[in-house]
């Protein structure tokens, strides 16, 4: 049972953890292909120190645990990481959100670790918009790691994609016949202003209604009625029981139910992908405190962190400002 409650109610479960801020592709909505403003890797927390702010935030009832970047497999140590937190008394479900580069490699010993499940990120199945939506040629990679996954079963196998207007949104359907050939949970994810270029525009947004009426005009979607906290609008696919997710963040938001909070790979820890404020854990880590002060101020800071959480994210909101970190610094 969580015991971090915010001051409107909602418990928080789900820890968002940013292994790294680096990543092996440049996918331009989320940063521009000369990207160069790395976090300094002294900054970056360790293993330990990682599993340490993770223990004390399974002690407060976090029983669901996402790696994300970044890339996550950038980590060297990435199989060991997911190895020590399946080790953790009380062990958190596990997940993990990456761009699939290394999955062919990875997928079966992340299991063994204890990986649970997956998602991986890919928004066309055209090479060449591949390669001009992530300015890497490698596609194939990804097809690769998807295979990966599902022969070591991670199942079932989600896919991210956000569509792009003028550049994939053309796919919109061809993506959704693929992933139900393919057995995969495909999930549409509105842009949102967290890239480091800084050119999301509204104006230019695929929404949530867009996606949803481009595949009715092709399939039949019935609503599925429970969705709890989870961000992705689940519809039966032609009465089931595939179905396929549209994730409204920007046009629907679903911050009322939102569980979930945000370590980045410097440790910082963020109530929301959109918060103005972080709080920082890797200087209690680091300070001269013995470990049973250290854990007392970890402790403190999460609640402190949730207490002052806000109802939601504000883009909508005419004073909205776009976070200075950008997405793949927070962790997606
Ligand atoms: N590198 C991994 C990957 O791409 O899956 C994990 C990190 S990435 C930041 C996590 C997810 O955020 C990906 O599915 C990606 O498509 C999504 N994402 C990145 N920038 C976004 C943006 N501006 N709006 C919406 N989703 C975004
Ligand atoms: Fe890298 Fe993921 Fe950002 Fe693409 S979305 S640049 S794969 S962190």
């Amino acid at each position: 049972m969580t015991q971090l409650i915010d001051t409107y109610g909602r418990g928080h479960r789900d820890m968002r953890v940013s292994l790294t801020d680096r990543c092996n592709l440049r996918c331009t909505y989320c940063m521009p292909h000369d990207f160069a403003a790395w976090l300094p890797s002294k900054d970056l927390l360790n293993t330990d120190e990682l599993i340490e702010i993770i223990e004390v935030a399974v002690s407060q009832g976090i029983d669901e645990i996402r790696l994300t970047g970044g890339e996550p497999m950038l980590r060297p140590d990435i199989v060991e990481i997911v190895s020590r937190i399946s080790s953790i008394k009380n062990a958190p479900k596990l997940s993990m959100t990456t761009n699939g580069l290394v999955l062919a490699k990875l997928a079966k010993p992340l299991v063994d670790a204890g990986l649970r499940r997956i998602n991986i990120s890919l928004d066309t199945l055209d090479r060449d918009v591949f390669k001009k939506m992530t300015h890497r040629d490698r596609i194939d990679d990804v097809f690769a790691g998807i295979a990966a996954a599902k022969e070591a079963g991670l199942l079932p196998v989600k896919i991210n994609t956000v569509l792009l207007r003028g550049v994939n949104d053309g796919e919109t359907v061809s993506l959704l016949k693929w992933a139900l050939a393919e057995d995969l949970n495909l999930r549409f994810i509105e842009q949102m202003p967290l890239d480091a270029g800084g050119i999301w525009n509204r104006d230019q947004l695929i929404t949530a209604d867009d996606i949803f009426s481009q595949l009715s005009q092709h399939y039949e979607l019935t609503p599925v009625e429970y969705r709890g906290s989870a961000p992705a609008e689940e519809f039966l696919v032609n009465g089931g029981p595939a179905t396929v997710g549209i994730i409204g963040s920007v046009s629907r938001p679903f911050c009322g139910a939102c569980d979930r909070i945000r370590l980045t790979s410097d440790g910082q820890l963020r109530s929301c992908l959109f918060s103005m404020a972080e709080t920082d854990l890797r200087s209690i880590l680091r300070s001269n405190m013995s470990a049973n002060e250290k854990t007392e101020a970890l402790v403190s800071k999460f609640h402190s962190t949730v207490k002052a959480k806000l109802p939601g994210h504000g883009i909508n909101d005419s004073s909205f400002i776009q976070p200075s970190r950008p997405m793949s610094a927070i962790g997606g």
